[in-house]
């Protein structure tokens, strides 16, 4: 018996939409297995955890991208948004049609990033620029961005005021209580001015101005100001496409136990854009990613379904970076802040650890 008859009859062309954290890695992992093609607006991977320190060391920027095709060595490269799907094909900005026998979902975030490596440059150097020429830096937005910039601008520029403003009443809100009380605390110590509950209406300023208004009616002077609240989920593309009757409410892609889009046995969505119920975290997608390298690879040659692993949700551990050297940790029964946690996440920022992943 043919082993494909378990899995219907299928080829091993494997398309990966979204070069970011979880699909590189498993079109990377995937590329002397099968035929894979990686679509992505930009010609590199950008690793999201080391972009704020870029912004107060560019070349930092320098390690923490890799331009696909140092990575892809065995694939075929497609730069353009994904717009459309059918049963057989994807749809490309560009006006491709490229075939697929399974597909990959991996576009998490729809950052409007440059699509050259140089550019991506230019933006950190010129950030850089503006933080180091401002005196006062006002950052809106109090999630891990927003608190992981106000750490690297405290550490590396302590003399400049910095005041961070968020609209919900506690920082760090897609973790536990503990760890934003005792991120409060650290961000006062830097003598960074924390203003909960406040949101600021950016379309108010006037050109040139450097008073900002919030909705409290509070003034705050900045020379500049950086906008830190939640990212565009990459799944608007998905509301026009067969698939939108799989999109939740909070626009993930619902999945099955093998993390394949439910009631579609040849396409996968994995890393932010899913909605397996864990924080949303690099090493979540990153282990997403292995476990449908396996699937795919069961199915390609003709597995049975059972033979697939399953995916079990992570439990709700994160570490939040502050500056180069301390950093806040949720673990499991523990919330730790200074100097242990930094150790592991905030000198490289996993930068080392990544790329030595990634093969380069
Ligand atoms: C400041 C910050 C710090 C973080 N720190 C950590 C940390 O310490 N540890 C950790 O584990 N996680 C961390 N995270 C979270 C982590 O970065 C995300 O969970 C991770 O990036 C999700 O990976 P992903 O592949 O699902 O999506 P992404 O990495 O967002 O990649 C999505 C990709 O899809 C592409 N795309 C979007 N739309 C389309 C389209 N229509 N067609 C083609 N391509 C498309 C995008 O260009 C992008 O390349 C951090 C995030 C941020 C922002």
């Amino acid at each position: 018996m043919d082993r494909r008859e378990s899995s219907s009859v299928r080829g091993n062309k494997v398309v990966v939409i979204g070069g970011g954290v979880a699909g590189s890695l498993l079109a990377k992992s995937l590329q002397f297995h099968s035929h894979v093609t990686l679509i992505d607006p930009k010609e590199y991977f950008e690793m999201p955890w080391g972009s704020l320190r870029a912004k107060v060391e560019p070349s930092f920027g320098e390690r923490m991208m890799i331009n696909h095709r140092e990575y892809l060595t065995n694939a075929h490269i497609v730069i353009s948004n994904a717009t459309n799907i059918t049963k057989t094909q994807v749809i490309t900005d560009d006006g491709r049609q490229i075939d697929y026998d399974y597909l990959v979902i991996a576009t998490g975030h729809a950052d409007s990033f440059p699509k050259r490596k140089t550019e991506r440059l230019d933006q950190f150097r010129q950030e850089f620029d503006k933080i180091k020429s401002a005196k006062s830096i006002l950052i809106i937005g109090g999630g891990p961005t927003g608190v992981e910039l106000a750490g690297e601008i405290a550490s590396d520029f302590p003399s400049k005021k910095v005041t961070l403003v968020h609209k919900g009443p506690r920082l760090l809100d897609f973790i536990g209580p503990k760890a934003a009380d005792k991120t409060l605390s650290w961000l006062k110590s830097k003598k960074v001015d924390v203003k909960l509950e406040q949101s600021v209406n950016l379309s108010a300023i006037k050109e040139g101005s450097k008073e900002y208004q919030t909705s409290l009616g509070e003034k705050i002077e900045a020379d500049c100001h950086f906008l830190c609240t939640s990212r565009n989920s990459g799944s608007a593309w998905l509301e026009k496409t067969e698939l939108k009757n799989e999109l939740d409410v909070l626009g993930r892609l619902k999945v099955d136990q093998y993390l394949r889009v439910c009631g579609r046995p040849n396409i996968f969505a994995i890393g932010d854009i899913s909605d397996v119920p864990e924080i949303k975290q690099g090493f979540c997608a990153q282990k997403q990613a292995t476990l449908v390298v396996r699937n795919l690879k069961v199915l390609i040659e003709g597995g049975k379904e059972g033979s697939m692993g399953t995916y079990t949700p992570l439990p709700p551990v994160a570490i939040v970076s502050l500056g180069r050297k301390e950093a806040v940790a949720q673990l499991p029964g523990l919330t730790v802040i200074g100097r242990v946690p930094g150790l592991i996440k905030s000198g490289d920022l996993f930068v080392g650890k990544t790329r030595k992943q990634m093969g380069v």
